[in-house]
């Protein structure tokens, strides 16, 4: 791996973060808060949030088994995914690679950061090859974007590739595992200490039901933590998510009965559509709370269900997708609903 500082942009490790009122406070009693020109009434909305979320963290640090130095915390992984674009790629110079087919936001984020994305096509598997991302690295390659379970695929990566993928690559690996909770496959974020230049990505979003709290996490070396708390915004997680989140977290049991229940209605709403002779192709394997199914036709099949008040999500013009509908499992109820519709076309 090269250094950090070779890998992060100039202005970034230079960078003297802005020094918020709750940052140069820290640790002792004080019952008296003169210092931030907040409202005294208006308890407690009128006080700013803790920065750097040491609660949620602490909270985190055990079910997550990564130690809380180790762990940022953003608005959603969105922020987690454009945070490393704007610390560690030069616009107009560097470029990240990615597999492909993948989540949309890593191109998104690198357009908006004016950072050439370099996608590399998965096999017919949906598999990846470390040899193949690796030959499309060179000397400004700062990133690569990996995603295991993928999303829109839904199968998980093959380990020993990507450890091929992190070994043999001198910049910085991200592995998105957004959908790790519903796979058995073992998270990278226990690796950290392996591998300095590996970045973990999860979310409060899909397993823990808290899409609309926006709450991601990424799980790297405290050095690179320390360079994306330096760029965040100051209060980037506010009060009522923090709140909220914590909540959750002390109710992880409730998670586990939802991946359980959801794991044994994706088996039963794959077996069902493949049954589907006019419609169903083919269903690929999946590690996450959805499925790919290659269908007769994406596009009318689609408009079909938006007509009966059912939306999937139409990934015909994804490349390797063509006539792909990934499809999420929903309650009992719901993919019900979906069948009796599917059974009628
Ligand atoms: C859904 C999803 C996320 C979650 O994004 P949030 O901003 O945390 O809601 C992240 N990565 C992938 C691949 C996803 O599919």
């Amino acid at each position: 791996m090269k250094s950090l500082e070779e890998l992060t942009r100039p202005n970034i490790w230079s960078l003297a973060p802005y020094s918020s009122a709750r940052n140069e406070y820290n640790g002792k009693d004080a019952h008296v808060f003169l210092d931030a020109n907040e409202n005294p009434y208006n308890t407690p909305y009128n006080r700013y949030p803790d920065p750097l979320q040491i609660e949620v963290k602490q909270l985190l640090s055990k079910i997550k088994g990564v130690a809380v130095e180790n762990i940022f915390l953003g608005n959603g992984s969105d922020e987690a995914i454009d945070l490393p674009y704007r610390c560690f790629t030069r616009p107009g110079i560097d470029n990240v690679v990615a597999i492909e087919p993948t989540y949309g936001m890593y191109k998104v984020c690198a357009d908006i950061n004016d950072v050439e994305y370099r996608p590399v096509l998965l096999d017919e598997h949906y598999q990846l090859s470390a040899g193949k991302l690796l030959a499309a690295c060179d000397d400004n390659t700062k990133i690569i974007w990996l995603c295991s379970p993928n999303n829109p695929t839904g199968n998980s990566l093959n380990y020993d590739e990507i450890v091929k993928v992190i070994t043999g690559f001198d910049g910085l690996v991200v592995v998105d595992e957004a959908y790790s909770d519903f796979s058995r496959q073992k998270s990278f974020r226990c690796e950290l200490d392996k591998y300095p230049n590996l970045i973990v990505l999860n979310t409060m979003s899909k397993a823990w039901g808290c899409a609309a709290l926006r709450l991601g996490m990424a799980f790297a070396s405290k050095e690179i933590i320390g360079i994306f708390n330096k760029v965040k915004y100051p209060y980037n997680v506010n009060l009522l998510t923090q709140q909220k989140v914590l909540e959750a977290l002390k109710d992880p049991f409730e998670v586990d009965k939802w991946v359980k229940m959801l794991l044994q209605e994706r088996t039963r709403l794959i077996d069902n559509v493949r049954m589907l002779n006019n419609i169903c192709i083919e269903v690929y394997p999946t590690d996450a709370n959805f499925f790919l199914v290659k269908v007769t036709d994406a596009q009318k099949i689609y408009d079909y269900l938006v007509d009966r008040g059912i939306i999937v999500r139409n990934r015909n013009r994804v490349q390797l997708c063509k006539n792909c509908l990934r499809i999420t499992v929903g309650t009992k109820t719901e993919n019900n609903e979906l069948l009796a519709a599917l059974r009628q076309y």
